[in-house]
């Protein structure tokens, strides 16, 4: 994956995508794996805005059935079975609980026949190979077996609960960079750090962009055929580069955001509890007034969401405030007393922004589909294609949604699309059990077991691309070592235990130094080979070493002396990278 911006200005592409979010990267996978040229850019890094934050569920969508959409359920049951087929290493079946009150909406009448319509949806859900992507179907238990998994819960009322099964994402960035190397390996031209601001025009024809390298602020023209616009919030933005065409166009945006909190509040659930509703939706056709907010076992960690907020601010600075985290905390303790959260517990703030259907209502009232739009149809602009996305589960359905329509404004019958069949960069896994099993006799002795296994959980086939680089880790020896984080593994639906970051600092201990070797070894591997340009995309993105939020500097200093080397840094662009990281990081925990 090499970043070459010469390349880009000098070809006409088939099509040229702007933003390097989940959509944008499914949508260059599917171009480039139906034979379309295609080059990518986005104006930070790969996955650093809106699919970075999100809850890390792959939705089946049970939620579609209050709005009684069932061919989005649909939808989603698939592509959830399409993220496991193609991603084993990062997507894995996990157990969600909500509990029941009472017999209206939250009662286990209306649960059960929910899952029940759930589970006929999805019928052929587990027509997968791999039997560790086992979902079993839902089901209703009792009060005594709800109070047995969950003994906190509100007692109030409560008659049993609903467990049903959905997927979480092991690590969204990994993912997003698998799409990325995927599209990359196919042909298509990709960079980070390339923003584009101007269309080119010929006549009503939109035919490329301008664009400007954000790292020495050269600029390029860059040709295209057709371009997509997949740049989330920022896409009234991108539109109005079209100099007036699109004067009253106005995307409503509502700020969502979760919290990772340093407990593990439920160890092998996601539990649902019931808040007090700030967010009315209006669309639902049972209305339930209350919110239902998830508690997600992640990293040995409770990731805990999501919350929905209007927003009529500037997409660049969108951050969650003191005060919202402190009313998210309360309205937490209000429905889970035994939570018994403050504010130091929280250890990073995941927020972004997503498309509403209204605007300047005062509420939230989430876009219930996404939306393509083709603005020769919409405004007689001719080779400029946008997309509103709302899920990432639904992203690379939407892509060969989208390409399927470039296709058409090529002129060319779309061949069919195999995003859905194709293995992701790292996916190459039969059945992951057993592909754990199997690797973990190739482990080189000095690095543990549990540190060989979360490689292998981040990368997947592709984790020997990372070996690769392990004796030359290990003589890259800064003067302060490199804290490694040894994160707890296997299975995300069945931890292993619940223990927390290890820090390992003690140079004499061979594995603890084989461990670190690991670490540096994923550094250079996210340098040289996944365009990581900054030390925020290697410490949030490339590898897992912000993932506890809590960064000593020890980490970032080792981190960075490892990058200026690799990448010619002088001493000041070093301090600006640390201190860049380091406000990256305040604004977050
Ligand atoms: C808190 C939260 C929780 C969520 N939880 C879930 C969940 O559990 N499951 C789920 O399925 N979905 C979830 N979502 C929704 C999901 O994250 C989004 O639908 C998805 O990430 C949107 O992706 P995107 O590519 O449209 O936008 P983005 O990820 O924001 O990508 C757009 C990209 O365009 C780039 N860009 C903008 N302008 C330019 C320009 N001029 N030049 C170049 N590049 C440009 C930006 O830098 C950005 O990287 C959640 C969202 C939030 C905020």
């Amino acid at each position: 994956m090499r970043r070459d911006l010469d390349q880009l200005a000098a070809d006409t592409y088939d099509v040229l995508i702007i933003g390097g979010g989940i959509y944008g990267v499914c949508a260059a996978w599917d171009a480039a794996l139906r034979g379309l040229s295609v080059a990518l850019v986005e104006k930070g890094d790969f996955g650093h805005a809106t699919s970075s934050n999100s809850l890390r569920v792959i939705h089946g969508g049970l939620r579609y059935l209050q709005h009684g959409d069932l061919r989005r359920l649909r939808q989603s049951i698939q592509e959830r079975t399409v993220f496991m087929r193609i991603a084993p290493h990062l997507v894995h079946p996990l157990p969600f609980l909500i509990p029941t009150y009472g017999h209206a909406m939250r009662g286990k009448e209306i649960l059960t026949l929910a899952l029940l319509v759930n589970d006929v949806i999805g019928i052929d859900r587990n027509r997968l190979e791999d039997s560790q992507k086992y979902l079993p179907p839902g089901r209703i238990i009792s009060k005594k077996e709800c109070l047995r998994l969950f003994p906190d819960i509100e007692k109030r009322g409560l008659t049993g609960g609903a467990i049903v099964y959905d997927c979480q994402m092991f690590s969204s960035e990994r993912l997003i960079l698998s799409f990325v190397q995927s599209a990359t390996k196919a042909g298509a031209q990709a960079a980070n750090y390339v923003e584009v601001f101007g269309l080119l025009r010929h006549g009503d024809r939109v035919v490329g962009v301008k664009a400007r390298d954000l790292l020495n602020g050269s600029e390029m023209d860059i040709r295209a055929r057709v371009v997509v616009n997949t740049s989330g919030p920022w896409l009234d933005r991108v539109l109005s580069l079209c100099n007036g065409h699109f004067p009253n166009r106005r995307l409503a945006l509502s700020k969502a955001f979760n919290i990772l909190v340093n407990r593990q509040l439920i160890p092998h659930y996601a539990v649902g509890i019931y808040t007090r509703n700030r967010f009315k939706d209006r669309d639902a056709l049972l209305s339930k007034g209350s919110r239902l907010l998830f508690l997600t076992p992640w990293h040995s960690r409770s990731l805990i969401g999501t919350v929905h907020l209007p927003y009529d601010c500037d997409p660049d600075h969108c951050w969650v405030t003191e005060d919202e985290i402190q009313d998210f905390l309360d309205e937490v303790n209000e429905a889970y007393p035994a939570a018994n959260l403050e504010r130091e517990d929280v250890c990073f703030t995941y927020g972004g922004l997503l498309p509403m259907d209204n605007y300047g209502t005062g509420g939230v009232h989430l876009l219930k589909r996404y939306r393509i739009v083709d603005h020769k149809r919409e405004e007689g602009v001719e080779g400029l294609v946008s997309v509103m996305g709302v899920k990432l589960t639904e992203a690379r359905h939407v892509a060969e949604k989208t390409i399927d329509v470039v296709f058409e404004k090529l002129g060319e019958t779309p061949p069919k699309s195999t995003t859905a069949t194709t293995p992701l960069y790292g996916g190459q896994i039969q059945q992951f059990s057993d592909f754990l099993g199997h690797e973990a006799r190739r482990k080189p002795q000095r690095v543990t077991a549990d540190a060989f296994q979360r490689l292998i959980q981040l990368y997947g086939s592709a984790y020997p691309e990372v070996l690769k680089y392990l004796d030359e880790g290990s003589v890259l020896a800064p003067t302060k070592t490199l804290t490694c984080r040894s994160e707890n593994t296997y299975s995300l639906s069945q931890p292993t235990g619940g223990q927390s970051a290890e820090s390992f600092s003690h140079p004499n201990d061979s594995s603890q130094a084989g461990n670190c070797s690991l670490v540096r070894a994923e550094v250079l591997h996210g340098i040289r080979e996944e365009m990581a340009q900054k030390l925020t995309d290697v410490v949030f993105r490339r590898t897992s070493l912000g993932i506890t939020g809590k960064q000593e500097d020890d980490t970032l200093t080792s981190t960075a002396a490892i990058m200026a080397k690799e990448l010619g840094w002088d001493d000041k662009r070093t301090q600006r990278e640390i201190s860049e990281s380091k406000t990256f990081l305040a604004a977050r925990t």
